[in-house]
């Protein structure tokens, strides 16, 4: 009997690489194969995202790539994810190639939906939902030493830049032991280090538990070294979740602390409910608890009515905070949410462009400093795989810093031919090691083994 193969391509943040691994859970169990080509694939889905114009449009020039393998082979297309809601209209064009449209909360529909599509009927499941967590559904992963769990799912925020809400719904948690089942289970198969997802991480609340529980439950599994979350919202910070970062030795000396402007007024427009003095009062505290963290933040340039002004006072924000690393993003109008509905998306493409490459400008001077001054430092490093050569290993700070270094037996030959690794190298994905750094750049530290 020929086994259906799909291959599935995924766009966006880590939650959607995660949604991936439960789509695959899924379909497994309904005896569906997996290919890593469209060419050799009967079923192609595409897991999308909707956060900004140009994921949009990355998806539509894939959609068209697929136009002739669906003209040859009759090859059943799914959108999948956050912009499955917005493509509704797409899917009843007499012309359309999709066959399948499944929103964030609908993915149990898939499998019957694909069979229908197989038979000629194209189908639709975008309801959002108030519970659905997919609590039961272990995640089809790719075995290695690091996984993410998705702690909770939506978002209550209502961000006036963000589409979030409306494409992954209402908030909601998942059980605390649930999680820690799953994550002994990780540990039990190899897994070292554990990254815990959520829109809005924090919010994270189970009965009388809260994100902090959650954390230290994670971080007490034996054989779990690190855990990491992400993001977290700056409004939810309390001195117990600071606590378990900085108290617990397996909880990684890493914030990601998103903080899309530095200017008042612009931050209550967006509907972020700190203000400037709030945001930088809580890297204060942070660091004054936590000397050694690492902070990183997502910014956004040129929203709505952002003045000259306003700018410098986002770019005066990144340079006092010296942020480790930085997305910077240019604003991007999203259909239906509160930007949209009652701003004006007026300032010109030209001056956002502006404005993000002086943002990037400045962060990667931050960022080559900051990674120089750890040039001559010990670290230790959780090792993931192979790097880009062969003959290097590649895994990443506490901190969540790439860190390359030569394989045993190699040290100090960092040249292009790729040399055999010795059998007795004692070093293997999930090594916990400490490193010398020896050189650095903007985004990577290079090392020897201590
Ligand atoms: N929940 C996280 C938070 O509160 O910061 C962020 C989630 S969002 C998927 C990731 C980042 O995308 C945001 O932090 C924001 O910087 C950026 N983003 C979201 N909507 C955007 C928009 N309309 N235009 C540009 N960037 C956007
Ligand atoms: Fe979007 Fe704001 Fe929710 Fe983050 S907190 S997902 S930016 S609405």
């Amino acid at each position: 009997m020929h086994v259906p193969r799909v291959f599935i391509e995924t766009f966006g943040c880590q939650m959607n690489e995660y949604d991936t691994e439960l789509v695959r859970a899924i379909l497994k169990a309904r005896g569906y194969g997996f290919t890593d080509s469209a060419d050799t694939a009967d079923v192609v889905l595409l897991n999308t995202c909707a956060i900004r114009e140009n994921a949009h449009n990355k998806v539509y020039g894939h959609l068209g790539a697929l136009k002739p393998l669906k003209e040859e082979r009759g090859l059943v297309i799914g959108v999948l994810g956050c912009m499955a809601q917005n493509l509704k209209k797409d899917l009843l064009a007499g012309d359309s190639l999709i066959d399948v449209l499944v929103g964030p909360d609908s993915y149990r529909a898939l499998p019957d939906l694909l069979e229908r599509a197989a038979a000629g009927r194209k189908g639709l499941a975008v309801d959002l939902s108030e519970y659905e967590t997919y609590a039961d559904i272990v995640p089809d992963r790719i075995e290695g030493v690091t996984a993410w769990i998705a702690v909770m799912r939506g978002c209550d925020n209502f961000c006036t830049f963000c589409v979030v809400p409306y494409t992954r719904g209402r908030e909601r948690s998942r059980d605390l032991m649930g999680i820690v089942r799953e994550a002994e289970a990780l540990a039990a198969s190899g897994c070292k280090q554990v990254t815990l997802l959520g829109q809005n991480v924090n919010s994270y609340r189970d009965g009388s538990h809260d994100f902090a529980d959650l954390l230290l439950a994670v971080a007490d599994i034996q054989g779990i070294e690190r855990v990491r979350f992400t993001s977290p919202h700056p409004k939810d910070f309390p001195d117990k979740l600071l606590e378990a970062v900085a108290g617990h030795p397996k909880v990684c000396k890493h914030i990601h602390l998103p903080l899309q402007a530095g200017s008042g007024r612009i931050l209550q427009l967006m509907n972020r409910t700190y203000t400037r003095t709030e945001y930088l009062a809580l890297v204060d505290r942070i660091r004054h608890r936590c000397p050694a963290i690492v902070l990183t933040t997502d910014v956004i340039a040129g929203f709505c009515s952002e003045t000259d002004a306003e700018f410098a006072e986002t770019y005066d924000l990144v340079r006092r905070v010296e942020y480790h690393s930085a997305y910077i993003f240019k604003y991007s109008e999203r259909k239906n949410t509160i930007a949209a509905r009652k701003f004006a998306d007026d300032v010109p493409d030209a001056i956002k462009t502006e404005r993000v490459a002086r943002l990037v400008e400045l962060q990667r001077g931050i960022s080559l400093k900051k990674n120089r001054a750890l040039i001559g430092q010990v670290v230790e490093v959780l090792v993931e795989g192979d790097g880009k050569r062969s003959d290097q290993w590649r895994g990443r700070t506490d901190g969540n810093i790439v860190t390359v270094f030569p394989k045993r037996g190699q040290a100090g030959s960092l040249s292009a031919e790729k040399l055999p690794v010795p059998l007795s190298d004692p070093i293997k994905p999930g090594s916990l090691i400490p490193v010398h750094i020896t050189d650095a750049t903007v985004t990577t530290l290079y090392a020897h083994p201590d």
